[in-house]
């Protein structure tokens, strides 16, 4: 069972809110029941990462984050069934559910009274390697290499779920223009829709940048493209975009909130909801929607753009997250 190269790996770990990751030699970890040790190629970096440092959501420190982690498996533990040794898989954030509570006895797991999610509950993949409960890996087409698998496993599974939620559109607007977005984008102009791209004021490459992807229009988030949208997915952390975001939709249309921490929303006239207009905001992700996007045709067409860092370099890669001085996704490489 044991195919243990090595017997040491190393992580950086983040001991508390506000503190800078630390790098720690560790001795590699064994596998639990149904669990399997996997040797992380590439992790990805989502903003989520950001709000496990800053203390902005609930973690268990000390913790590895990283929850876009492309590896191979190395050892499986007992239990384990459809994995074996040298299987390249994909670790996104749903690490674990009950699958006893009401939300997963419904199909709902993205909801479970009792999750464990990877980068913050259990160590993530800012790391050499990584345990994972094998019933939440995902496979990986043979033809994304690496760095391009890893932002989709949060960024790209998220802004599916986001896209789904949305409903019937044909005119989607995206507020911040990051990792979830340009992927999102490229699915939904392949799909037939025009995406508005919507960024920082005066953010002109990350304008160009989703023009160059494909999108009808992109401009500052205080902008109206001068049209009616019939959803808007805001992927930025800023509560202020909601009610702006909600007067550029039409009756009926929806504002889908996709990030898991925001800051707050302001007071808004009731007018602008007026109309079966909603708002709602997106968690988590289910194993279904996870195979759905990861096995659609689309996963292999889709161009990811990334900044890859060495690992020991996290802290550098999440400073260029926070400043918006990356294009596309952040990749930690170990
Ligand atoms: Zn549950
Ligand atoms: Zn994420």
């Amino acid at each position: 069972m044991a195919n243990r190269h090595e017997d040491h790996c190393w992580a950086m770990v983040c001991d508390g809110p506000g503190l800078p990751l630390r790098r720690e030699s560790r001795s590699i970890p064994r596998t639990g029941l149904g669990e399997v040790l996997v040797k992380v190629h590439a992790c990805g970096v989502c903003r989520t990462d950001l709000h496990v440092v800053d203390g902005d959501i609930p973690a268990s420190y000390p913790i590895v984050p990283g929850h876009e982690i492309v590896g191979t498996v190395i050892e499986t533990g007992d239990g384990v069934e459809g994995l074996s040794a040298g299987v390249r898989i994909g670790i996104p954030w749903l690490g674990q559910t009950c699958g006893k509570c009401r939300y997963c006895q419904a199909g709902q797991e993205n909801l479970c009274d009792a999750p464990q999610f990877t980068g913050a509950t259990r160590d993530g993949g800012y790391a050499t390697h990584v345990l994972a409960d094998a019933r939440f890996c995902f496979p990986l087409a043979d033809s994304l290499t690496d760095t391009e698998a890893a932002p989709l496993l949060c960024a790209g599974l998220i802004g599916w779920r986001a896209y789904r939620m949305a409903g019937v559109c044909d005119r989607l607007g995206l507020y911040g223009f990051g990792a979830a977005a340009h992927i999102l984008a490229q699915v939904a102009v392949a799909d037939g829709k025009q995406v508005f791209a919507f960024t920082r004021e005066g953010d002109d490459d990350a304008q160009h940048f989703a023009m160059e992807l494909g999108c009808t229009w992109a401009g500052s988030s205080l902008e109206s493209p001068g049209i009616e949208l019939d959803a808007a997915i805001i992927f930025a952390p800023a509560g202020p975009l909601v009610p702006i975001a909600l007067k550029q939709v039409r009756k009926g249309g929806r504002v889908i909130c996709g990030g898991i921490h925001m800051s707050d929303i302001p007071a808004f006239p009731y007018a602008d909801l007026w109309g079966e207009r909603s708002i709602k905001s997106v968690a988590n992700l289910t194993r279904a929607d996870g195979l759905e996007f990861l096995t659609a045709d689309h996963a292999a067409s889709i161009q990811i753009h990334t900044s890859q860092y060495a690992l020991e370099d996290a802290n550098r890669a999440l400073s260029d997250l926070r400043a918006g001085r990356l294009q596309g996704a952040a990749v930690l490489i170990p």
